[in-house]
């Protein structure tokens, strides 16, 4: 599945180099891995992920990739109370549902013509340059994949 969807690597190295950076093999493994597996993983799920691609990697190197991936906006880092940060490279307006029973977070599209009423809410001279949403609850939808954390 994950095949489907190449990473634009013009592009990638395009953005990188934006913000005068180049490619390593260590930032394109893992933006590959938050492409591949959508799960909003913390850094340290995703060391533990890149190092079976690239075992010598240290999780400082992990850590400053995650941090270039997001200063490029190629990735959002992703902030949940108490919890470590996580990365999403879903650049669409999106808002979360954290599922308290399972801890999975997915990612829900938020129409433009939603995200503009919420913005119209501010008051003049606000203007916000992002906006985050994030439900919690439960997903029933989700049952079959409680086991799986
Ligand atoms: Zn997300």
């Amino acid at each position: 599945m994950s095949t489907d969807n190449p990473i634009p690597q013009q592009a990638f190295a395009r953005t990188l180099a934006d913000i005068g950076l180049r490619t390593t093999p260590q930032r394109e493994v893992i933006y590959k891995i938050l492409l591949n597996e959508r799960n909003h993983p913390t850094a340290d799920e995703v060391f533990a992920r890149v190092k079976e691609e690239l075992p010598t990697i240290s999780l400082a190197t992990v850590y400053n990739c995650l941090e270039t991936l997001v200063q490029c906006k190629l990735v959002k880092a992703v902030n949940f109370e108490r919890e470590s940060t996580r990365y999403c490279p879903n650049l669409q307006p999106h808002a979360h549902f954290h599922d308290d029973r399972t801890g999975a977070t997915n990612d829900i599209a938020l129409p433009a013509e939603i995200l503009s009423q919420i913005k119209a809410v501010l008051p003049p001279g606000y203007c916000a340059s992002s906006v985050e949403i994030t439900f919690r609850g439960t997903n029933t939808t989700s049952d079959s994949a409680v086991d799986r954390n």
